[in-house]
């Protein structure tokens, strides 16, 4: 259960920390060492990295998942007379993340990959700060019913839906039905790296121009995934799992500024926004010291400097993923947890130029179309259908491959 808040500081793990939220988080607390002590630190395979966090916080645990990896950190650890001490495996991040001693979990690993040790976060009736939205999409109902029968408190990082739950009333919490007040979400998105591109421009983008975000800087999968639209189509199923609503009652706004990070509008017309520079410092400050507000180190905004925000409709026929996300949530059960696989494996083989751009959303669309739906009763028709949905779009990638090699013979 989370700790008493009377303990002088909150103990956190950082599931990912190496990564661009992880980093973020660990800048917020070293900023507040009077509120916040890191117990635990993970990361896949970067051991340099996760070293010299070790030695920036002096951890309880660091979790290296990769064993190699492990065992040069352990290495560094022991010759650098630290005290802390080396896990290995993926178990090890299930085993931080429900530690006793933890009262806040940081969920920033990116994928599929983070959902075992979010669920335990859930079931030990952490406080979780959700920034890894992939495990919400896959496993929503599931996830939603571990934080309500264990009491977790439910954080969103993700910035659109922190937005969104700062413009709700304070006695909010998430997963719980709202009241007809409001009207409507209005979720932003910045329109990515390729907003405003035709069909034709779209079918020639390279990995590094999907990988440069005009406002964010974000790890690789987001940013591929903030220039396909598929990151809002997440973030929509995100939306629907957290505030307990449909897509229906969803409209996405893309706002190339980033300035407001999404809007609640209630029934007598007024619209909420929460706005503020792009920087996830902000809702990461926020979750940590919930329910009160702390320094984020993030500058003032500076409104005159922008003198316009601006408002479009998002193109679906040039970003189809928006869509294909709005589907899978209609169809239910595993059908999400089908599109984020087959989302990911698409991802990487566009990161490992396998395949172009804009074939991402056709191998979803076709991996959709041809896995089984089944209803999610546990996590293993999960994992089950996350595991098939791999193995499809792997499937169709060959056959792609294999029908461009054809074409240029
Ligand atoms: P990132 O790629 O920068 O970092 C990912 C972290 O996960 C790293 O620490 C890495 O070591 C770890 N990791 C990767 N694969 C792993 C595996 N198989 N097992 C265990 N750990 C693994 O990613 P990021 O941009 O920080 O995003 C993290 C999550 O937060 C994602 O789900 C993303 O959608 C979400 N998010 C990110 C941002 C952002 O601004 N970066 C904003 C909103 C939401
Ligand atoms: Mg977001």
């Amino acid at each position: 259960m989370v700790a008493q808040e009377t303990d002088k500081t909150a103990k956190v793990c950082v599931l990912g920390a190496t990564g661009s939220i992880g980093l973020s988080t660990l800048d917020v607390i070293q900023r507040h060492p009077d509120r916040f002590q890191v117990h635990s630190l993970t990361a896949f395979d970067k051991h340099q990295d996760l070293f010299a966090l070790c030695q920036r916080f002096s951890p309880e645990f660091a979790v290296m998942v990769d064993p190699d990896a492990a065992q040069k950190l352990e290495h560094d650890v022991i010759n650098a007379g630290l005290a802390t001490r080396v896990l290995s495996g993926s178990e090890a991040l299930v085993q931080v993340a429900a530690d006793p001693e933890v009262d806040i979990v940081m969920a920033a690993i990116v994928g599929a990959a983070g959902l075992q040790a979010n669920l335990a976060a859930a079931r030990a009736g952490k406080k979780v700060l959700l920034a890894n939205k992939e495990s919400l999409v896959m496993s929503g109902e599931l996830f939603m019913k571990e934080v309500e029968r264990n009491s977790a408190i439910l954080l969103p990082i993700d910035s659109e839906h922190n937005a969104i739950f700062q413009c709700l009333p304070g006695t909010y919490r998430c997963g719980s039905v709202m009241k007809g007040e409001v009207r409507r979400i209005m979720l932003t998105a910045s329109g990515g790296p390729f907003r405003g591109f035709t069909r034709q421009q779209i079918e020639a983008v390279t990995v590094e121009q999907a990988c440069k975000h005009p406002n964010w800087s974000m790890g690789q999968k987001i940013s591929v995934d903030s220039a396909s639209l598929m990151n809002k189509g997440l973030e929509m199923i995100e939306a629907c799992w957290l505030f307990n609503i449909q897509p229906s009652q969803i409209d996405v706004h893309v706002h190339p500024e980033s300035i407001i990070h999404s809007m609640v509008e209630y029934q007598d017309g007024s619209v909420l926004a929460q706005m503020g520079n792009p920087d996830m410092r902000t809702p990461i400050a926020y979750g940590l010291a919930w329910p009160e507000r702390i320094d984020s180190g993030v500058a003032s905004l500076d409104l005159f400097a922008l003198a316009s925000l601006h408002f479009e409709r998002p193109d679906h026929e040039v970003f189809p993923c928006l869509r294909l996300a709005e589907q899978a949530f209609n169809a239910g059960g595993t059908a999400c947890a089908t599109l984020n696989a087959a989302n990911e494996v698409a991802v990487a083989a566009f990161l490992k130029g396998n395949i172009p751009f804009h074939k991402i959303p056709d191998i979803i669309s076709r991996v959709l179309s041809v896995a089984p739906g089944h209803s999610v009763d546990t996590i293993h028709d999960v994992l089950t259908a996350d595991h098939l949905a791999r193995q499809l779009a792997e499937e169709e990638i060959l056959k792609l491959c294999s029908s461009v090699s054809l074409v240029s013979l």
